[in-house]
């Protein structure tokens, strides 16, 4: 539960090229893919929103 409250990171699969990239899930702005642009997670005013393929939550 703790872990959660801090907020994880996250390794994200981006939808359009499959680049791999470790994301935030608490990013207080857009993170977009490092390979071709796309918006990987969206700040939602606490947990932001993953608009990508969740891989791993890494601890
Ligand atoms: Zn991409």
């Amino acid at each position: 539960m703790s872990s959660d409250r801090r907020g994880n990171f996250l390794k994200v699969k981006c939808l359009d090229c499959d680049n791999e990239q470790v994301v935030f899930d608490r990013a207080s702005s857009n993170v977009q893919c490092i390979i071709c642009g796309k918006t990987l997670v969206k700040p939602l005013g606490g947990k932001a929103k993953i608009t990508a393929h969740i891989d791993e939550v890494l601890k």
